[in-house]
């Protein structure tokens, strides 16, 4: 699936949680920093948008995360499992990964407080922005301004690690799910041994597959997502 699709897709996750937050400010937080880490599994891919985000930083982040996906694979692949490199698509784009990253980002937020919380923020907004427009900007700034009204203050960013770490885990989640819709499947109930493979690529019937960037991601795919997005933002606002 295409960055675009994945930032949007978890941007429709995160606007169905959004509701479930304490303010407007906070579930609008949640909804793009849910898109934003759609796109994080795909750090495994050396062209990924997530990879060239930041430049040489996060080429080393996505060179580390190769190697140790590749690493993983090499030791736990069972019988059956097709001989491959082990990179892309596998340690990243499982619900073990989804789980660990959103339990990282709460356990970090929770012990190391507001400027642990601003930088997943800002890393959410920029990975959706960097996808899905410049329109996210303006979102966040109006969510980011809404914070700083008296009894609201960024500390208050501290207390929001529970939504921080559901946010993070249900945009890794949604980017397998994405991409167990695609010709290639996607290995996200690892290590569940399922016909002699660890990494058995969950995928279904082939009717239903769609290749990634083809016609149907773009024609069908695509544009349906912004009409889910457009009525769940319609129905978290009014
Ligand atoms: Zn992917």
């Amino acid at each position: 699936m295409m960055g675009r699709t994945h930032a949007l897709t978890g941007l429709c996750a995160g606007l169905a949680l959004a509701p479930a937050a304490d303010t407007t400010a906070q579930g609008a937080l949640v909804a793009v920093v849910t898109a934003g880490f759609a796109l994080l599994p795909d750090l495994d891919h050396p062209r990924a948008r997530a990879s060239r985000l930041l430049g040489p930083v996060t080429g080393l982040l996505s060179r580390v995360l190769r190697a140790a996906s590749r690493w993983l694979y090499a030791r736990t692949k069972g019988p059956r499992d097709e001989p491959h490199t082990g990179e892309h698509r596998h340690a990243t784009h499982t619900l073990a990964f989804a789980v660990l990253t959103g339990t990282c980002i709460a356990l970090g937020t929770w012990g190391l407080g507001t400027w642990f919380a601003a930088g997943t923020c800002l890393l959410g907004v920029v990975l959706a922005a960097d996808a899905l427009g410049d329109w996210v900007l303006v979102v966040a700034g109006i969510a980011g301004t809404a914070w700083w009204v008296p009894g609201y203050p960024v500390e208050a960013l501290a207390g929001t690690g529970l939504w921080l770490g559901i946010a993070a885990g249900t945009g890794c989640l949604v980017h397998c799910l994405g991409d167990a819709l695609t010709l290639s499947g996607c290995p996200f109930l690892w290590p569940l041994p399922i016909a002699g493979e660890t990494w058995y690529e969950i995928r279904p019937p082939r009717p239903l597959r769609f290749r990634t960037g083809g016609v149907v991601e773009q024609v069908v795919v695509f544009p349906a997502f912004v009409v889910v997005a457009v009525a769940l933002a319609y129905g978290a606002v009014t």
